[in-house]
């Protein structure tokens, strides 16, 4: 005995090419908006409604209305093609439908709800055809493209589509979420017939997970509403589900009765699907009480309405039960080929659950009947088959395991993929940061560098400078300033060491010193000016450095005095080289500012150690030596020079002698002068 299902049309298997009625109620969900302004969408909502009882009137008007809905703004336009899928659908038309979702898409443009709309359309289509997991994919898909503000029936339908074919795969928790929240947004709508709908869906859900009382309580609700909105269709399919959900708790008279008001109704408003499936399913339930006569009775009533609708699945459980029936009344031979014919039919639709469960009770009722042999035969049959049945089961769920694993491992690479790849790219990071570090650190070094070396050649410049500066202050301090000749202090410097290591001198050599006087200079600044007087010290030093070799020291010993150090000088060339110097001095005249200055000088030299024995003096006593000498040459006449020759003494203290009064020393024949004359000095005036 096979019970016909209206009510429970989300357990149907779609390949079965169902009958346009029971998809329309599994995908009941389509609802148009309803905009006071464009009647044609009230005329839309309308035919949506009756596209769920009666997919091939609603087809007809939905043709009458198209050449107008084709002129119409987009939105309308959208409207009617999401209407036209959704009820080419429930008509089973697949390709049809898959055509006008197609239409959409190419309507939709960058629009994002058209192409959610033809989104749902396609996952209709899918449905039909049986391909359950592309139509899945294609209501998730446009369920993700919405958002809180995406149109109300949109969603409604994508949570209703998707709850349905999750039902159909076995994916009850998923389709649970799925269809409380289509009846969410029905409630929240004030859609109550749609809400009804979903909450039969649910109803069917719950009885199978075997949660009784939440499937009668949904049942109940769902009625509630229909009766309510005076939907006497809707009560009658309705009821159906509360009959299915009574036969499972094997509540008898409960089912009896909803089954029979179900019938009732279907009649009073002629939904023929309905009072069909009803039918059917009381001819199941007189079959399972015993009741053959009522049995045949009931199904043979529904055959008309199925060859109406072309059911071919609900024709063959009519031939079944009809077939027990007769089997169990005791007419084999009249109840048996009926029964082939519903295999066949099975067999041919690869209907092969229905075909074992027709085949168990088949043998059932040849058992009960007593004929052993033919219910042996068909058990053997029926477990040849379910063998069969359970291997390809057994395959589908691996195969279906394997998709779902193998889809789980891409998930997982990806995941990996996308973990290595971040971990690449902060690699790529880090690299970057250190290079960029040591970028800086570089530019840091050659700046670094770069201050080092310019504070290095700064401190060098400096440095330079500062000898530079130290050199020229050691010219300063031993130069004079005015004649560029030495000073008197470098003078003392150089004497103290000489008198520290006296050189060793060879025989007939000695050191010799001059000391020069310009005569009656004060007379050449008073008459000429003091630059005038500047410019004769200046020629004469000038020169001096003429006469003199570059191995003898000039000095400016002070004022219009210089002195001249000769380190190595034989004794017999003195004379001759005051004479030198007096000439280089008085030879000319100093030109100046076109004047012409006469200028002599007086000289006193002396040659030290003095011969003939060689006493040596400290440079102080021989400089006072001289400066007598000098004396005497400026008493005698000037423009002379008187050198110390020799001494004559040979007794202590004749150098004392000699050193206290040179003149005395000179008149008590005690030293030896010699006297060499320059030209006649300047008159005085
Ligand atoms: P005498 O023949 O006795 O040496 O006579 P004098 O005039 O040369 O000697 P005195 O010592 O009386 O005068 C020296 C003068 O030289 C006095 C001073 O003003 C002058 N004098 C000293 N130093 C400089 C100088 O650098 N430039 C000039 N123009 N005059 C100087
Ligand atoms: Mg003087
Ligand atoms: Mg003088």
């Amino acid at each position: 005995m096979i019970r016909q299902d209206v009510a429970n049309t989300l357990l149907i298997v779609v390949h079965r090419a169902l009958p346009a009625y029971f998809v329309g109620i599994a995908l009941l969900s389509f609802s148009i908006h309803i905009h006071a302004e464009a009647p044609t969408l009230d005329a839309l909502t309308r035919i949506e409604i009756l596209a769920n009882d009666h997919p091939d009137r609603a087809l007809q008007q939905l043709r009458a209305l198209e050449s107008e809905a084709r002129k119409a703004p987009m939105a309308t336009r959208a409207a009617f093609l999401g209407a036209l899928g959704y009820t080419q659908a429930l008509s089973g038309d697949a390709e049809a439908a898959q055509r006008t979702s197609s239409e959409l898409e190419a309507l939709a443009g960058g629009n994002r709800e058209i192409a959610a709309e033809a989104m749902l359309v396609r996952a209709n289509a899918l449905f039909v055809r049986g391909s359950l997991d592309a139509a899945a994919a294609s209501a998730k898909s446009a369920l993700e493209s919405f958002d809180a503000h995406s149109p109300a029936r949109l969603r409604y339908w994508a949570r209703h589509a998707l709850g349905s074919i999750l039902f159909e795969q076995a994916r009850y928790d998923q389709a649970l979420t799925h269809l409380q929240e289509a009846a969410r947004i029905a409630e929240d709508n004030g859609w109550a017939r749609r809400r009804g709908m979903v909450l039969n869906s649910l109803a069917t859900l719950y009885l199978n997970l075997r949660q009784y009382d939440r499937a009668l309580q949904a049942a109940a609700e769902a009625c509630d509403i229909a009766r309510r909105g005076n939907d006497t269709a809707a009560l009658a399919n309705y009821k159906l589900t509360e009959a299915n959900i009574h036969s499972a708790t094997d509540t008898r008279p409960a089912q009896h009765m909803a089954l029979n008001e179900s019938l009732r109704l279907a009649r009073s408003v002629g939904a023929r699907a309905t009072e069909s499936a009803a039918l059917i399913n009381l001819s199941d339930y007189y079959l399972s009480s015993g009741d053959y006569a009522a049995a045949i009775g009931h199904a043979e009533q529904a055959m008309p309405i199925t060859r109406e609708f072309q059911d071919w699945s609900g024709e063959a459980t009519i031939q079944t039960n009809i077939g027990l029936a007769r089997i169990l009344s005791g007419d084999t031979a009249s109840g048996k080929p009926l029964i082939e014919t519903a295999l066949e039919t099975y067999a041919s639709h690869g209907a092969r659950n229905d075909e074992v469960a027709v085949l168990r009770e088949y043998g059932d009722a040849l058992r009960k009947t007593g004929q052993s042999a033919a219910a042996l035969e068909t058990l053997l049959r029926e477990r040849t088959l379910s063998e069969e049945l359970l291997q390809s089961e057994k395959q589908r769920v691996v195969l279906e395991l394997q998709a779902r694993y193998e889809a789980d491992k891409r998930d997982r690479e990806i995941t990996l993929l996308n973990r290595e790849n971040a971990l690449k790219d902060a690699q790529i990071e880090n690299h970057r940061l250190a290079r960029r570090v040591w970028w800086l650190l570089m530019v840091v070094c050659a700046l670094a560098a770069l201050v080092v070396g310019l504070l290095y050649r700064r401190v060098r410049s400096t440095n330079r400078q500062l000898e530079e500066r130290n050199e020229e202050l050691a010219i300063q301090s031993s130069r004079d300033p005015l004649t560029g000749l030495y000073n008197r202090r470098y003078f003392q410097q150089r004497m103290a060491q000489l008198d520290a290591s006296p050189a060793d001198l060879a025989t007939n050599t000695v050191r010799a010193t001059y000391l020069i006087d310009i005569d009656h200079f004060k007379r050449i600044n008073d008459r000429r000016g003091h630059p005038a007087g500047d410019a004769v010290l200046i020629a004469v030093a000038e020169r001096l450095r003429e006469a003199l070799r570059e191995a003898d020291m000039i000095v400016r010993w002070g004022g219009e005095e210089f002195l001249i150090f000769v380190p190595r000088i034989r004794a017999d060339q003195m004379a001759e080289l005051a004479q030198r110097i007096i000439h280089a001095i008085s030879g000319q005249a100093v030109a100046y500012n076109g004047d012409l200055i006469p200028v002599t000088a007086s000289i006193g030299y002396a040659p030290f150690p003095l011969p003939p024995g060689g006493i040596r003096l400290p440079w102080e006593r021989e400089i006072n030596l001289i400066d007598m000498a000098l004396y005497l040459a400026k008493a005698h006449g000037r423009s002379r020079a008187y050198g110390v020759a020799r001494l004559l003494t040979e007794g202590d203290g004749g150098i004392e002698r000699i050193e206290h009064d040179l003149e005395q020393a000179w008149t008590n024949g005690l030293v030896e002068l010699a006297i060499t004359e320059g030209p006649p000095p300047v008159p005085v005036d």
